[in-house]
Protein backbone atom coordinates (compact mmCIF):
# COMPACT_ATOMS: atom_id res chain seq x y z
CA UNK A 1 0.00 0.00 0.00
CA UNK A 2 1.29 3.23 -1.16
CA UNK A 3 -0.07 5.44 1.89
CA UNK A 4 2.07 2.88 4.14
CA UNK A 5 5.18 3.49 3.12
CA UNK A 6 4.97 7.23 3.01
CA UNK A 7 2.77 7.38 6.37
CA UNK A 8 6.12 5.99 7.77
CA UNK A 9 8.00 8.69 5.99
CA UNK A 10 6.27 11.32 7.46
CA UNK A 11 6.85 9.69 11.26
CA UNK A 12 10.45 9.64 10.24
CA UNK A 13 10.71 13.18 9.47
CA UNK A 14 8.84 13.99 12.78
CA UNK A 15 10.85 11.61 15.24
CA UNK A 16 13.81 13.00 13.68
CA UNK A 17 12.91 16.45 14.21
CA UNK A 18 11.36 15.90 17.35
CA UNK A 19 14.80 15.00 18.80
CA UNK A 20 13.03 12.76 21.54
CA UNK A 21 10.24 15.39 22.40
CA UNK A 22 6.35 13.61 22.51
CA UNK A 23 4.62 15.11 19.29
CA UNK A 24 1.37 16.64 20.45
CA UNK A 25 -0.11 17.58 16.69
CA UNK A 26 1.71 16.83 12.79
CA UNK A 27 0.28 19.31 10.71
CA UNK A 28 0.64 17.65 6.74
CA UNK A 29 0.02 19.26 3.60
CA UNK A 30 -1.11 16.63 0.89
CA UNK A 31 -2.05 18.36 -2.43
CA UNK A 32 -4.80 17.30 -4.50
CA UNK A 33 -2.88 15.88 -7.64
CA UNK A 34 0.24 13.77 -5.40
CA UNK A 35 -2.00 10.73 -5.81
CA UNK A 36 -1.89 10.72 -2.15
CA UNK A 37 -5.39 9.51 -0.48
CA UNK A 38 -5.41 11.71 2.99
CA UNK A 39 -8.21 8.90 4.74
CA UNK A 40 -5.57 6.14 4.33
CA UNK A 41 -2.52 8.46 5.60
CA UNK A 42 -5.08 9.24 8.74
CA UNK A 43 -5.67 5.29 8.42
CA UNK A 44 -1.57 4.36 8.60
CA UNK A 45 -0.61 7.21 10.77
CA UNK A 46 -2.02 5.21 14.26
CA UNK A 47 -0.02 2.41 13.81
CA UNK A 48 3.20 3.82 12.40
CA UNK A 49 3.12 6.07 15.15
CA UNK A 50 2.86 3.39 17.84
CA UNK A 51 6.34 3.19 19.46
CA UNK A 52 7.19 6.32 18.21
CA UNK A 53 7.54 9.60 20.10
CA UNK A 54 4.42 10.70 17.99
CA UNK A 55 2.03 7.95 19.67
CA UNK A 56 -1.17 9.51 20.42
CA UNK A 57 -0.17 12.40 18.38
CA UNK A 58 -3.19 14.01 16.48
CA UNK A 59 -2.60 13.98 12.81
CA UNK A 60 -4.11 17.52 11.05
CA UNK A 61 -4.38 17.01 7.60
CA UNK A 62 -4.65 20.25 5.05
CA UNK A 63 -5.68 19.51 1.34
CA UNK A 64 -4.19 21.67 -1.18
CA UNK A 65 -6.36 22.66 -4.32
CA UNK A 66 -4.49 21.86 -7.57
CA UNK A 67 -4.39 25.10 -9.78
CA UNK A 68 -2.46 25.77 -12.97
CA UNK A 69 -2.01 28.49 -15.43
CA UNK A 70 -2.53 28.53 -19.14
CA UNK A 71 0.44 28.98 -21.29
CA UNK A 72 -1.63 30.09 -24.18
CA UNK A 73 -4.02 33.02 -22.46
CA UNK A 74 -2.12 33.12 -18.87
CA UNK A 75 -5.52 32.07 -17.21
CA UNK A 76 -5.27 30.65 -14.01
CA UNK A 77 -7.42 27.82 -13.26
CA UNK A 78 -8.84 25.12 -10.54
CA UNK A 79 -7.98 21.54 -12.24
CA UNK A 80 -8.78 18.30 -10.79
CA UNK A 81 -6.41 16.17 -12.76
CA UNK A 82 -3.18 16.65 -14.79
CA UNK A 83 -5.52 16.23 -18.21
CA UNK A 84 -7.64 19.03 -17.64
CA UNK A 85 -7.58 21.83 -19.76
CA UNK A 86 -7.85 25.71 -19.42
CA UNK A 87 -11.10 26.39 -17.64
CA UNK A 88 -10.86 30.31 -19.82
CA UNK A 89 -9.42 28.77 -23.59
CA UNK A 90 -9.44 25.13 -23.24
CA UNK A 91 -5.81 24.71 -24.21
CA UNK A 92 -4.00 21.94 -22.70
CA UNK A 93 -0.90 23.37 -21.84
CA UNK A 94 -0.76 24.59 -18.30
CA UNK A 95 1.88 24.79 -15.75
CA UNK A 96 0.82 23.04 -12.58
CA UNK A 97 1.21 25.70 -9.55
CA UNK A 98 -0.17 23.91 -6.75
CA UNK A 99 -1.56 20.68 -5.71
CA UNK A 100 1.68 18.52 -6.09
CA UNK A 101 2.37 18.74 -2.16
CA UNK A 102 3.09 16.02 -0.29
CA UNK A 103 4.89 17.12 3.22
CA UNK A 104 5.26 18.03 6.38
CA UNK A 105 4.03 21.49 7.50
CA UNK A 106 4.32 22.12 11.15
CA UNK A 107 4.92 19.93 14.14
CA UNK A 108 3.88 20.52 17.80
CA UNK A 109 6.13 18.98 20.79
CA UNK A 110 5.71 19.77 24.29
ZN1 LIG B 1 -6.05 29.32 -21.52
Amino acid sequence: MHELAITQNIVEICEANAAGRKVRTVHVEIGELSGVVPEAVDFCFEACSRETSLHGARLRIDRVPARARCRTCAAESAIRSYHDPCSACGAYQLDILSGEELRVKQLEVE
